[in-house]
């Protein structure tokens, strides 16, 4: 049996990194990393393909080749999925299909002949073991989770590592909380379930082995949804960076109660943690009740972030606006709030309802809900009526996009990052990385607007920093990519031309 892994495309997002790509001479940010763990799961003697459309275009001779194509997919790759099914149909092939997109709504996929939903480790084998009889049924589905200490290691081989920026590992899935607009919680469940110490080393040595070294993303809901098991999982993981010599520098998802326990903080530096994404959300406590998000209700982000950044973690921040209780004064706070607590890669985002999310139940028994959600979190389509006038809050949240990545407010935003950031990170500099720098002193430093923000920034950094120099030249070509993705945004919401990049929130 031969079968074709197709990962669709992914669009430009704030997730996609894809700005970042030419300055690295990768073609992707992220391997597809469900794809290659399903690969694992199929029989060993079928012959296994993997296109990640993200890297090349998907061939008529590898869908002429393959007997069955599999897909996988996120709601935001909607579009590229229904292309390739298009096309695998038209050539008479049988689809499979699984992942969040397929799992959340299958509906919207006319065309597969069989969908293998939910965690794959339930019902791949059902799937696999019909298909042997010649009954294969078009539906797999189970409200079971799967205990993930029997996950095998993903088939590394079926990419070129070269084709990435990261590599990315799983160690948990789920996450204890119960945030409204979550569809994590719906998809994994609130009880985290977690691989074992020897399981995740095991998966270490196979990256490693195979050649791999630099950025590892551990792909969580929420790292640290297990605190008991992370700490013992941890000092194992230290123990074996100190004997390899440092080859991965890992980022994760975690939720904010991380900066409120010293000792997980110090673990994770130790481990060689540089970045972590925290769903930060907004500055307003009515807000945080209204969507449940309580272990934030009671944060100091301020600290929080600070102790971080003082830890070697630097933070990623997701935000929202248009929660019902925002007020037209939100997209100010944000902005402060912000610059002030020196979130640099802040990924803000306009509520949506995403399926069968606590959310998407509410607006629905209150006859507010407008559509499907595309899973872009940049989507100012808006798929429910919101409490706030739907003008004013587009208004605001363009405002928020043309403010936040405008060059000064960007680069001031670095600054009060790196007043407190303490480069804690090993591992070596490599030719990649000279030549990032070498393209981003052309590209950024005498062709970008942002030019006069980013010479002062490098001479500050190798004056007073040196050691986070490499951070704030990644966080320049960081800038550049936010900075498109905002302008994408703002050309899709017909703004950007009269859209003014406003500099009267420059609170720095
Ligand atoms: S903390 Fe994050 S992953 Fe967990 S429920 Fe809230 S939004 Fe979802």
């Amino acid at each position: 049996m031969r079968i074709l892994l197709v990962y669709p495309v992914y669009p430009d997002t704030f997730w996609s990194f894809k700005h970042i790509l030419p300055y690295l001479s990768r073609k992707a940010a992220f391997p597809p990393l469900g794809l290659l763990t399903i690969a694992a799961l199929l029989p060993a003697q079928w012959e296994k393909r993997l296109a990640d459309v993200n890297v090349a275009p998907l061939s008529d001779e590898d869908l002429a080749w393959a007997d069955m194509v599999f897909i996988s997919a996120m709601l935001v790759q909607e579009a590229g999925a229904k292309d390739i099914i298009a096309r695998a149909k038209a050539m008479g092939k049988r689809i499979v299909a699984g992942g969040p997109a397929f799992t959340a709504q299958p509906e919207r996929f006319p065309g597969v002949d069989h969908f293998v939903l939910n965690e794959a480790e339930l019902t791949l084998p059902p799937f696999l073991e019909d298909l042997a009889r010649g009954t294969p049924k078009p539906l797999y589905t189970t409200p079971d989770r799967p205990d993930i200490a029997t996950t095998p290691i993903p088939l590394w081989e079926l990419i070129n590592f070269r084709d990435y920026v990261t590599m990315s590992v799983q160690y948990s899935r789920g996450c204890p909380f119960d945030c409204e607009f979550c569809d994590i919680v719906v998809l994994n469940g609130r009880r985290p379930r977690v691989k074992s110490t020897d399981q995740m080393l095991r998966e270490m040595e196979s990256l490693h082995e195979a050649g791999w070294r630099g950025p590892v993303f551990i792909v969580d809901d929420n790292f640290i949804g297990n605190i008991a098991s992370v700490k013992q999982f941890l000092p194992r993981l230290i123990d074996w960076q100190a004997r390899h010599g440092y080859p991965f520098k890992f980022m994760t998802e975690a939720s904010i109660n991380l900066a409120r326990d010293g000792e997980l903080v110090r673990l994770l530096s130790k481990a060689n943690f540089h970045k972590v994404f925290i769903g930060i959300e907004t500055p307003s406590t009515d807000s945080l009740k209204e969507c449940g998000k309580k272990q934030n209700v009671a944060a100091d982000f301020s600290q929080a972030v600070k102790t971080l950044h003082q830890n070697g973690l630097q933070v990623m921040g997701g935000f929202i606006v248009g929660f019902d209780s925002d007020t037209e004064s939100i997209f100010e706070q944000q902005i402060r709030f912000i610059q002030k607590i020196g979130v640099v890669t802040a990924m803000v985002g306009i509520l949506t309802a995403m399926p069968k999310t606590r959310l998407w139940q509410r607006l629905k028994a209150e006859n507010r809900l407008l559509g499907d959600a595309t899973g872009e979190n940049t989507d100012a389509s808006l798929n429910f009526i919101p409490t706030m006038s739907r003008e004013v809050l587009i208004q605001g949240y363009k405002r928020l996009l043309s403010t936040l990545y405008a060059p000064n407010n960007y680069y001031d935003r670095i600054n009060t990052f790196l007043r407190n950031y303490n480069p804690t990170a090993r591992g070596k500099l490599v030719r990649g990385d000279f030549q990032a720098f070498l393209k981003s002193l052309w590209r950024i430093g005498i062709l970008s607007r942002a030019r006069l923000d980013y010479w002062k920034l490098i001479f500050k950094t190798a004056l007073t920093k040196r050691k986070a120099l490499p951070v704030a030249v990644e966080l320049a070509i960081l800038g550049r990519h936010f900075q498109l993705v905002a302008k994408r945004a703002l050309l899709a919401t017909d703004a950007w031309a009269d859209a003014p990049v406003d500099n009267s929130s420059h609170t720095m």
